[in-house]
């Protein structure tokens, strides 16, 4: 419900859109196809993904002589769910604890959905242990102090310019010590200078692998949905700074550019596994195509 809630923009833009090319339509032709590519290309599904999404929809039409408009409904909602799935959408919480670390740049709602997720996991029962990582700003420090508080969980900081690598160390030091089942641990998102983010994160991700190697390692990068392919090149930039595994989509509930799932997932080949559907703590949800193909109809 919330999901469906929360995709209602891109319902319109894209949902109702295709319905009302599906609605009028005699016989599927080329026409036909053109229309649906610009439906899909309005929803930021991105050009590429959307031409593959028509080559696809072209070649099931042919193999299962479809000729009905729900037929191609079907199709259409079959190729999206297949795109989004072919990646890995589960998020690993393995070990003692487990780590999440979470990129981005500044804006995107990184905060926001590090405390969101710190409640999600806390609900399953889990405990949850805050990295203050982003030490270039101290307002960031301050921000996710206020979600630690808000949601329940400790949270380990340092002063304002201090290494971002000592913090992480202490956090895994606090984290063993007091038996925490996960470790969310925010980073600084600086992208004007690439070399210093790439060589951050790298020196971050060391201390966890030197710490913490029985532990399942996330790098989730958080972005803004709003931003549309925007959002597509910062997947790229990062993407040369860092391992991604995953991205958190933020701010759905704001656009009608849900497309941008499918492209980030047929282009970057990266699973989404969470998405922002909102602002208060409970609007986060673990990514599933199925569900998200569903409501974008
Ligand atoms: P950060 O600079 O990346 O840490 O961004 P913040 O976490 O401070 O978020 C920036 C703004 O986006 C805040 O006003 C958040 O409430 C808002 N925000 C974050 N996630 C979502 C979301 O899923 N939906 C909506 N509508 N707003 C969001």
């Amino acid at each position: 419900e919330k999901l469906k809630k929360g995709l209602e923009k891109t319902k319109t833009s894209f949902g109702d859109k295709l319905d009302s090319v599906l609605k009028v339509f005699k016989k599927i032709d080329d026409d036909l196809y053109d229309e649906l590519e610009e439906a899909l290309i309005m929803a930021d599904a991105g050009v590429e993904t959307s031409m593959y999404i028509i080559d696809e929809l072209k070649k099931k039409v042919k193999e299962n002589h479809l000729t009905e408009a729900d037929e191609v409904r079907g199709a259409i909602k079959e190729i999206i769910a297949d795109i989004l799935s072919e990646n890995d959408n589960e998020v690993k919480l393995s070990g003692s604890p487990a780590v999440v670390m979470v990129i981005g740049v500044n804006g995107v709602g990184k905060t926001t959905s590090i405390g969101k997720m710190a409640s999600l996991f806390k609900s399953e029962g889990k405990k949850v242990i805050l990295g203050a990582g982003d030490t270039f700003r101290a307002a960031a420090v301050d921000q996710l102090q206020v979600w630690a508080e808000r949601v329940g969980v400790d949270i380990i900081k340092h002063q304002e310019g201090a290494d971002p690598g000592a913090v992480m160390f202490d956090s895994i030091s606090a984290a063993k010590a007091r038996g925490a089942d996960v470790l969310i641990f925010d980073t600084a998102g600086r992208l004007h200078n690439k070399k210093n983010l790439m060589d951050e994160l790298k020196k971050i991700y060391k201390i966890i692998e030197r710490e913490l190697p029985n532990s399942s390692k996330e790098v989730l990068l958080v972005l803004d949905a709003t931003t549309g392919q925007n959002a597509l090149s910062q997947a790229k930039l990062f993407g040369e700074a860092a391992d991604i595994t995953g991205i958190v989509l933020t701010k759905l509930d704001g656009t009608a550019k849900g497309g941008i799932v499918i492209a980030i997932g047929h282009e970057q080949k990266i699973g989404v596994k969470f998405i922002g559907v909102g602002e208060g703590v409970d609007d986060l949800q673990k990514f599933n195509a199925q569900d998200f193909a569903d409501a974008l109809f």
